[in-house]
């Protein structure tokens, strides 16, 4: 993998992007940058001829470019996913600005895939399209003015990517050790899965109550994204949650409540 350009394994996904202009600047912008493969979720319109009339010779990448129905498909294989939203930030999220996070975010690269989203022209990410993301970026602006074009917004971010593939001084390894793990990074599918059997098991056994699963979940996903972990470590997480489930319905079996403990303690390894 190190000798590959980790640019190529940088996706571009856009988000129900409205106007096919700015898709068109969005290919301008990776085709300047060193980008390639483009990923659009819904998009009102896409069509060929107009691309080409903003963005020369791109044909490559609109050739390329892959149809997704939705954002998690469009981000299931991916090993880590940054969002971008120009909305003020959010303190339960991961924000950082671009230039913090292309170091990192081009060391991943070299390992796998790496999905950049962008949202709509006029809405942006919905709050579950972030959810979905291992880090949140927003470009500094004027307080009044958050707001970038879709393009201008890429090109800051591909930019900084693009520099960080380019000084040898920024390659060091991220701080989170990942570079010792033994197995492969959880994909973004592997990920759902762990939230949503954490979320089912705990959801069982009324851990949300009176607070809201929602905003829980939030909180555990800022955690364990920000953890990055792998897929042997996604695996142990899930399997807390399939082990409540799993624990709650023997009891609810058995008729005397009698629901194995020594069985249970028996297959702890896992996975
Ligand atoms: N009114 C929308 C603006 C969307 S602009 C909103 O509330 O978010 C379209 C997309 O460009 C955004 O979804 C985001 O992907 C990107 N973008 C715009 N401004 C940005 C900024 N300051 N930082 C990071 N991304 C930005």
């Amino acid at each position: 993998m190190s000798e590959t350009n980790p640019l190529s394994n940088v996706v571009v996904v856009l988000h129900r992007p409205k106007d096919v202009v700015n898709i068109a600047g969005v290919i301008r912008v990776m085709m300047n940058m060193g980008l390639s493969r483009l990923r659009l979720v819904k998009p009102d319109e896409f069509d060929m001829r107009r691309i080409d009339g903003v963005a020369h010779r791109s044909r490559g990448i609109v050739e390329g470019t892959e149809f997704y129905q939705d954002l998690p498909a469009a981000v299931s294989d991916a090993l880590y996913v940054v969002g971008t939203s120009g909305r003020a930030r959010s303190a339960e999220r991961n924000t950082a600005r671009p230039r913090a996070i292309a170091p990192a975010v081009i060391e991943r690269a070299r390992q796998g895939l790496v999905a950049i989203v962008f949202g709509r022209e006029d809405k942006g990410l919905p709050t579950a399209a972030l959810d979905l993301c291992h880090q949140v970026v927003g470009i500094p602006t004027d307080p009044d003015f958050h707001s970038l074009n879709l393009a201008q917004a890429c090109l800051v971010v591909c930019y900084e990517l693009l520099l960080a593939v380019g000084d040898p001084e920024q390659k060091e390894p991220p701080a989170s050790g990942k570079h010792c793990r033994e197995t492969p990074p959880a994909t973004q599918e592997d990920l759902e899965q762990m939230y949503g059997a954490l979320e089912s098991g705990l959801g069982r056994i009324d851990f949300f109550e009176p607070r809201e699963a929602a905003a829980v979940m939030r909180t555990f996903r800022t955690l364990l994204g920000r953890a990055e972990p792998s897929l042997r470590e996604a695996k142990l997480v899930e399997a807390i949650g399939h082990r409540i489930g799993n624990y709650l319905d023997r009891l609810e079996q058995a008729p005397d409540n009698d629901v194995g403990f020594a069985a249970d303690h028996q297959n702890q390894g896992e996975p």
